[in-house]
């Protein structure tokens, strides 16, 4: 196998990821020079109460457009910045840029509304993780109250007792904690509550299942009833068709997220979709 040292520690590739290292490697160079050449920013996606289809808040997403003009999905990119350690530097830059963006929000009358930031499990990792988070809303004055994290469920499953302690401090700063994918992971239930998560994500491909088959929507349904016992909001990822959201709103879910109400867009765009759709 291949070892590469990168300042940010050690990490090890080998050949069975079945992924071509050198692609890797050109990808980690390119992405260290976007950074440089800010060719990277955030898009907004906007979530809604299902029951008035009025937004509620929105979620922060990260995007990359080459100098040539081509796109680099996040799903490609994330991971490199994760083994690369870039990521520490990009997910600062994202929660800071989420959070300005939030003020100007609230300046313009939209004080209700929450930022959900994706985070990484190794920026959840790294000591200075609550430092930074500190600071940024120390910096941007964001309100922690309007600001939510979102942790994939596999994270959760890691180091439970380390994860479980830091995620009470960031709540006690004030700062709301989503499981995003949830369904996909296999934490327990028992888990979950020590978590204090404060909302679910209902992951895509449950949603897209809800109208796939006659018990497709079973586990959809399972995860908005757990919410409900538990006391969570829950959100449904990657609506697309009305019947879905029917569905759902049926369901009981309070809130969605999906092409079929916004697809993610730049601030500028992002303002003027509020103003049309919250008014
Ligand atoms: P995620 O956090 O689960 O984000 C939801 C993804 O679903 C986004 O993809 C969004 O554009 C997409 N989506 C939303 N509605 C629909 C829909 O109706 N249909 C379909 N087909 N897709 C929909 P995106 O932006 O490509 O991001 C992919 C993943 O990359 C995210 O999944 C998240 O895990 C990660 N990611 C994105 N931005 C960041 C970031 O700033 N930091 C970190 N750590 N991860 C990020
Ligand atoms: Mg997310
Ligand atoms: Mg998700
Ligand atoms: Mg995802």
């Amino acid at each position: 196998r291949a070892k590469l040292l990168q300042r940010a520690g050690h990490f090890y590739f080998s050949r069975s990821m079945g992924v071509d290292i050198r692609e890797r490697v050109r990808l980690m160079h390119a992405l260290r020079s976007a950074l440089e050449a800010k060719e990277l920013f955030v898009v907004y996606q906007p979530q809604i109460d299902l029951a008035t289809r009025r937004p509620v808040g929105a979620e922060a997403l990260l995007r990359w457009k080459t100098k040539d003009g081509t796109f680099i999905a996040p799903d490609r990119f994330i991971p490199i910045a994760e083994y690369s350690g870039l990521i520490i530097e990009i997910g600062e830059q994202v929660m800071r840029v989420a959070c300005e963006e939030l003020v100007r929000l609230q300046a313009l009358g939209f004080t209700d509304f929450t930022m959900s930031v994706n985070v990484s499990q190794v920026q959840f990792r790294h000591p200075r993780f609550l430092d930074t988070l500190r600071n940024v809303l120390a910096d941007t004055g964001a309100p922690a109250s309007r600001i939510e994290l979102e942790i994939t469920e596999s994270i959760a499953m890691e180091e439970p007792d380390a994860l479980i302690e830091l995620l009470g401090k960031i709540k006690q700063i004030g700062v709301s904690i989503a499981i995003d994918d949830f369904g996909t992971g296999f934490s327990s239930l028992s888990y979950l509550q020590r978590l204090q998560a404060d909302r679910l994500k209902i992951d895509r491909g449950f949603v897209t299942e809800i109208t796939s088959s006659a018990r497709g929507s079973s586990i959809a349904e399972m995860v908005i009833q757990l919410g409900r016992n538990l006391g969570l909001s829950v959100v449904a990822e990657g609506v697309e068709d009305d019947r879905q959201a029917q569905i759902l709103a049926a369901l009981g879910c309070p809130l969605a997220q999906g092409y079929l109400f916004a697809r993610p867009m730049p601030a500028d765009q992002l303002q003027k979709w509020l103003a049309h759709h919250a008014a």
